[in-house]
């Protein structure tokens, strides 16, 4: 029996805002715990909350960018359960009128082109966070309680490993453009539970799923996901059912572990938060969001291959950061060619800001120092090679192409034209030492190449320019 596999994930996006949800503390990551807390997002009795308008223009953003529908009436919703990071007993989320419904991202895999439905995106608090010491004891940071969470939610439309990872890039990317969310994994400001079912091939049904939580790489929604459709098929092969339960992916053993089976999931008991008016969305406010959006990365994509001629393999990598695609085209724009810049930027550039873990944003070359560099090697003042060394030094020192060129030495006149018009006028400026060479003084060859060093301020070829001047004492 061959088995396809069905994937929907659930990503928790947390928002860039100043502060939090429902209160004014901050939601700076790393401070002190326990530092940005007051009494609601403690979860004291009798506060009040207060919503977050710009959580919900972020939302809206994020849900414009994404092709959803957006609810111009939603609502907030309790959901009840008891965890000692949760210290209200609910979490304020929304349930039944989402902010965002039925939109779509597009990846590719394989080079082919897949829309994968996003079936809504909610908005709700963070939790704070356990920690659990090796002392045995256990404590909670309630930094976190408050902080505005996206919850993003797609269709079981994902088929495979790679796409879901892929799925999970582009999500993050988009985030990143729209600047709603930093999409740092480590972090933990992004957050992937993946749910995985597998049916015959060919089969209209869903099988039964299993939901993986606690994923925070984009290589560990691959093993997870390739580790649990094995799982599945293997018992399913062994004339087993799946049981329908959340698991932990463990990037320790490279397995996931039953956390809880269906019987012991929660009954949230929803219902309307009465602490919160609904929100009502105006046409006017998702119109002010709409002209504030940036080009988002597909049609950068398009762009990229249609307008600069570059391969797709080139667009996307170049447009997996905003701040990379627009350092290209600055770098083309300043007169850079397309491939040639690209070129540069995938390899040297990002070879380099990798090996310090750093981002363009924080890269010392400018893109018009890198057009610069290019342009001497069109010129033919140097050569490619000496040109990756010029531009490690540009990267290492912020010096220009062309001081560095300088500096060390690395131009050189290989034009025989020019180079023969330098030697041309010592020799018409010097008879006496051309006399004498012809007339056996062969040492004075020093002399003469030592004369059109200096008149080319050291950059002439001396190897070319011996040459030449042999042959044009000669011809003299
Ligand atoms: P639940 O109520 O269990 O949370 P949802 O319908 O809200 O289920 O779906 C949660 C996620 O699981 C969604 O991303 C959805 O695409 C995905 N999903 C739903 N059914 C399946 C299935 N049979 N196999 C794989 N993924 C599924
Ligand atoms: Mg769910
Ligand atoms: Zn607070």
């Amino acid at each position: 029996m061959q088995y396809e596999a069905v994937i929907g994930l659930e990503v928790h996006a947390q928002l860039l805002t100043q502060s939090k949800i429902f209160c004014s503390c901050s939601t700076q990551f790393g401070s002190e715990p326990n530092t940005q807390v007051c009494p609601v997002c403690l979860g004291m009795p009798g506060v009040l909350p207060v919503l977050n308008k710009k959580a919900v223009e972020y939302t809206i953003k994020t849900g414009l960018a994404m092709n959803c529908k957006i609810a111009s009436y939603s609502r907030f919703a309790r959901k009840n359960y008891f965890y000692p990071d949760l210290p209200k007993g609910y979490q304020i989320s929304q349930y039944e009128l989402p902010l965002c419904e039925e939109g779509y991202l597009e990846i590719t895999v394989n080079n082919e082109r897949r829309k994968i439905r996003i079936k809504r995106i909610h908005l709700e608090e963070d939790a704070g966070k356990n920690i659990h010491d090796p002392s045995g004891y256990s404590f909670v940071d309630f930094n976190r309680t408050g902080v505005p969470l996206m919850e993003i939610v797609s269709e079981p439309d994902i088929k495979t490993p790679a796409e879901a990872a892929s799925y999970m890039k582009k999500l993050r990317t988009i985030l990143r453009y729209l600047g709603v969310c930093d999409g740092n994994l480590e972090q933990g400001s992004l957050r992937c539970d993946a749910n995985i079912s597998i049916r015959p091939v060919g089969s209209k049904e869903f099988g039964v799923k299993t939901e993986i939580k606690n994923i925070n790489s984009f290589r560990f929604v691959e093993k997870a996901l390739e580790y649990e459709i094995k799982r599945q098929i293997r018992i399913l092969t062994d004339g087993g059912k799946i049981t329908q339960e959340t698991r932990l992916w463990d990037s320790q053993t490279g397995t996931t572990q039953s956390m809880r089976s269906k019987e012991e999931a929660h009954d949230y008991r929803y219902f309307p938060e009465p602490d919160l008016v609904p929100v009502v969305v105006s046409k006017d406010f998702i119109e002010r969001i709409k002209k504030d959006m940036p080009e988002l990365p597909d049609k950068k994509i398009e762009k990229f291959i249609k307008q600069y001629n570059l391969p797709n393999y080139d667009a996307e990598i170049l447009t997996e950061e905003k701040s990379i695609a627009e350092w290209f085209e600055e770098a083309v724009k300043l007169g850079g060619k397309p491939k040639e810049v690209s070129n540069w930027i995938m390899g040297e550039l990002l070879r380099l800001l990798n090996e310090e873990n750093k981002d363009i944003t924080q890269c010392s070359v400018k893109p018009s120092q890198l057009v610069e560099l290019i342009g001497l090697i069109e010129k033919g003042t140097i050569n490619r090679n000496t040109a990756k060394e010029v531009f490690e030094e540009m990267y290492k020192t912020g010096k220009t192409a062309e001081n560095i060129v300088k500096e060390k030495g690395l131009t050189q006149i290989s034009d025989d034209a020019i180079l023969i018009e330098a030697i041309k006028e010592v020799i018409s400026k010097n008879p006496k030492e051309v006399e004498r060479f012809k007339n056996g003084e062969e040492k004075l060859i020093g002399f003469f190449v030592g004369q059109v060093m200096k008149n080319t301020k050291g950059k002439a070829n001396p190897k070319l320019v011996n040459e030449l001047i042999l042959k044009l004492l000669k011809d003299s």
